[in-house]
């Protein structure tokens, strides 16, 4: 499915409307340049599920847990991660293959650990369309 958004509150909005939908176990990997909408995407998802602790991006942690919605919620940003070992390390297994639900922003660092079949969220500007433009991709891929 090609969403596109033409503000944060539009991304937020779809964002929520996944995460209503979202069931346990399911991993989302969320693409895209720094700065394009995947933590906003995030925090919608959170609203979603039933949370409302502020979720802010968890840079310095690799992953930021939420246990106070209707599924507990992984949130990974991996985009200062050395290498693979420091997911293990963090015991990403339990998150990865749990009960809860994944988000991870820059997944492509860590592409040797992804899991088979997951729902891939390509967000993308386009400045021809406004700097509040984007456009969102959402497909689930199965399979290397
Ligand atoms: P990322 O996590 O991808 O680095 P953030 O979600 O932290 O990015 O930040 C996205 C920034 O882009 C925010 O400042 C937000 O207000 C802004 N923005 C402008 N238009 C949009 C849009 N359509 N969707 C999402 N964010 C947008
Ligand atoms: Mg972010």
């Amino acid at each position: 499915m090609v969403y596109e958004t033409r503000s944060p509150k539009e991304t937020f909005e779809l964002g929520e409307r996944l995460g209503l939908e979202a069931s346990p176990g399911m991993i989302y990997c969320l693409e895209g340049d720094l700065g394009v909408g995947k933590t906003v995407f995030t925090q919608g998802f959170a609203k979603g599920l039933g949370i409302t602790d502020p979720v802010t991006s968890p840079t310095f942690t690799i992953v930021q847990q939420y246990e106070e919605g209707r599924i507990p919620l992984y949130h990974f940003d991996v985009y200062r991660i050395g290498d693979v070992g420091e997911m293990e390390e963090i015991g990403y297994e339990d998150c990865f293959y749990g009960d809860g639900v994944c988000l991870i922003e820059w997944p492509s660092l860590i592409d040797e650990i992804l899991p088979e079949t997951a729902v891939w969220v390509c967000i993308e500007k386009n400045l021809e369309q406004g700097f509040d433009y984007r456009k969102i991709t959402v497909e689930e891929r199965q399979g290397p």
